[in-house]
């Protein structure tokens, strides 16, 4: 397999000098799932921020797909798409409009025919011309991952997507990224939840205090801790 995400030796230092992340390094391989694990203010969105190049990094690199994150920021932007924890959408736009819009902002030609392709795939054609805030919180989110796959990205990350959410939207979730995985996108997602990693993760990684502390194959790691020992170590 190729690694289509290089990350090495990342370094994020707030204003103020906290060091948010100190120095995280890891490959991620075309086709997979990465679940990164870790608790409240572990540098979770901070790693999905600077990875996305949304935040700038102290020091260390980001490559996607061979393009530098800082040398070739409009190459390596378009091959990425982010779901971000905060639903920030035009309450007043429809949902068919927010999806081709976001695609235009990427400079991709118009293409109707992908636009209702991810529609239907994540269930939102039949709501195509409602407004956003007549939406139930559920599809809201789904239409954060449409947005996200509007320019189709080879890597998407979705951070923390089923925060706060009930467990039948949880497993729609779940459903959701085992089918982007499927047509062939390469899924990063940081969770709190050891059976969401457990459930859709091919490889999972525990993160805290800044630091990748272990990155496996989710069987091999499941066996060696246990959930229960995983559970304590998260708390
Ligand atoms: P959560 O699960 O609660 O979303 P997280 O793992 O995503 O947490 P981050 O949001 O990346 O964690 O935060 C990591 C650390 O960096 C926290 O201590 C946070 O307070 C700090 N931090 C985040 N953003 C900033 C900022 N803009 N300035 C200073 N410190 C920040």
């Amino acid at each position: 397999m190729t690694s289509i995400l290089e990350i090495k030796d990342l370094v994020k230092r707030y204003d103020g000098g906290f060091e948010a992340l100190k120095g995280v390094s890891l490959n991620i391989e075309a086709g997979e799932i990465l679940a990164l694990l870790g608790p409240n203010g572990a540098g979770k969105t901070t790693l999905i921020s600077t990875v996305c190049g949304i935040t700038t990094a102290t020091s260390g690199s980001v490559s996607v797909d061979g393009n530098d994150i800082n040398d070739n920021f409009r190459a390596a932007r378009t091959i990425i798409g982010l779901v971000p924890q905060e639903v920030n959408l035009e309450p007043f736009e429809t949902v068919l409009n927010t999806v081709t819009f976001s695609r235009g902002l990427f400079g991709k030609r118009r293409d109707p025919a992908y636009i209702e392709k991810i529609l239907r795939q994540l269930s939102l054609w039949d709501k195509k011309d409602n407004a956003i805030r007549t939406l139930s919180g559920g599809m809201k989110r789904r239409v954060l991952i449409a947005k996200a796959l509007s320019h189709e990205p080879k890597v998407l990350f979705l951070d923390e997507p089923t925060a706060g959410v009930d467990v039948e939207l949880r497993k729609d979730m779940w459903d959701i990224v085992a089918d982007l995985k499927a047509s062939g996108v390469t899924i990063i997602l940081t969770t709190h939840y050891i059976e969401e990693a457990e459930a859709i993760a091919d490889r999972v990684g525990v993160i805290n205090q800044g630091e990748l502390l272990l990155i496996e194959e989710k069987t091999a790691l499941m066996k060696r801790l246990g959930q229960k020992q995983l559970n304590v170590e998260l708390q």
